[in-house]
């Protein structure tokens, strides 16, 4: 295959739009899958069913029941899922992306839902927990609790987390390692680490990194790319990743979480006392009301979804912007997008609705414009 240096006006196959539309409509339904079952679950007194079934499962034990609780909502609601995930499964298989296994892919999902299992009963224990000390002020116990956790989850993301799934190898060859100590030598920073990622063992697409918090911090690449790609064009997805690494993106993110989630709880915490006041909760620390937090913090993140990717895309553009920089020619950052929008059939130009919602990344079309534009202010570069 080959691919040419101006190619903004390459547009998105019948195929890479089929499957862009499926994906986005199987994410739509689960969300409404989700929605409703927290609605049937509130309507329909189940929550407090379950609430008086788990007290009585574990002796009246608080915590205990909790964990019950959360644990039997957790295996329902992956039960209900089930089939959308299942189907999400065939479908990279019929667009030809995946090269898993049947009894891989079960075995990801077992290990997925464990892990979640053990992050919302941590959460759940001490947000309920904070709920009993404190009545009034659990939100920002719970806020200080979850921003820690989550926290301490990025930290470990790529040392504990990332392995169960993938195998990671440092990365062996030497013209990549020497290109990337020159791009962080000339950007003054260090980078602590270079992965190779073994995606290829389960997937046919290609993708990088930046990972991490501290001493965990690494940039992840993975073997697809390695394989396919020429140095030049590695050396500019490189760039970008080390642009998010020296604009302190992940730090950034991190620090909007934290505020948007004091907002995020406080409201939680409204909704809250608003139903125990219309008695819909005997108390503040009934449990039985974690469906109803948990659709107010869905519906928050729904609502917000536009503005997280917007922002999100602010830095995809800064570390776009960044490689242009670091790179001696754009043209390799234009063939490695090209290569990355075919082999993982991404929308080069997906309508503005779709990409306002739903696009972390701006699209293929508009990084390749802005790279041509960069082109035309700085000839030397093209
Ligand atoms: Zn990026």
């Amino acid at each position: 295959m080959t691919f040419s240096a101006t190619s903004t006006q390459l547009q998105d196959t019948p195929e890479a739009r089929t499957y862009n539309r499926i994906r986005r409509r199987l994410s739509i339904a689960d969300l409404l899958l989700n929605f409703a079952f927290l609605i049937v679950l509130l309507a329909t007194g189940l929550n407090a069913t379950l609430r008086d079934w788990s007290y009585h499962a574990s002796g009246q034990h608080y915590s205990l029941a909790v964990f019950f609780y959360v644990f039997v909502l957790l295996v329902i609601s992956k039960a209900i899922g089930f089939a959308l995930d299942y189907y999400g499964f065939r479908v990279e298989h019929q667009f030809n992306l995946s090269n898993q296994k049947i009894k891989s892919w079960l075995w990801d999902e077992t290990k997925s839902w464990l892990i979640g299992l053990v992050i919302a009963v941590i959460l759940v224990e001490l947000i309920y927990g904070a709920i009993r000390i404190a009545p009034f002020k659990w939100w920002l116990i719970a806020w200080a609790i979850y921003n820690a956790l989550a926290i301490f989850f990025a930290q470990i993301a790529p040392v504990i987390l990332f392995p169960l799934f993938y195998k990671f190898y440092p990365l062996t060859n030497e013209e990549l390692k020497q290109r990337l100590i020159r791009l962080s030598e000339n950007a003054g920073t260090r980078v602590r680490g270079v992965y190779e990622w073994k995606l290829s063992e389960k997937s046919k697409k290609a993708n990088a990194a930046l990972a991490g918090l501290g001493a965990t911090r690494r940039i992840i690449l993975a073997d697809t790319l390695i394989q396919n790609y020429s140095p030049d064009e590695i050396e500019a997805v490189l760039a970008h990743e080390l642009g998010h690494h020296v604009h302190k993106h992940i730090l950034k993110s991190i620090v909007v979480q934290v505020g948007i989630s004091l907002i995020g709880f406080w409201v939680v915490a409204q909704g809250l006392s608003y139903a125990v006041d219309r008695d819909m909760f005997p108390s503040v620390h009934d449990f039985a009301s974690l469906p109803l937090l948990v659709l107010m913090t869905t519906a928050m993140s729904f609502i917000l979804m536009p503005v997280m990717n917007a922002y999100s895309r602010q830095k995809e553009r800064e570390a776009d912007r960044y490689c242009f920089k670091s790179i001696s020619k754009i043209a390799p950052f234009i063939s490695s997008m090209n290569k990355l929008a075919d082999q993982n059939l991404s929308e080069r130009t997906p309508s503005r609705l779709v990409e306002l919602w739903f696009h972390s990344h701006p699209p293929v079309a508009k990084r390749i414009a802005a790279a041509e534009a960069w082109m035309r202010q700085y000839p030397t570069k093209a």
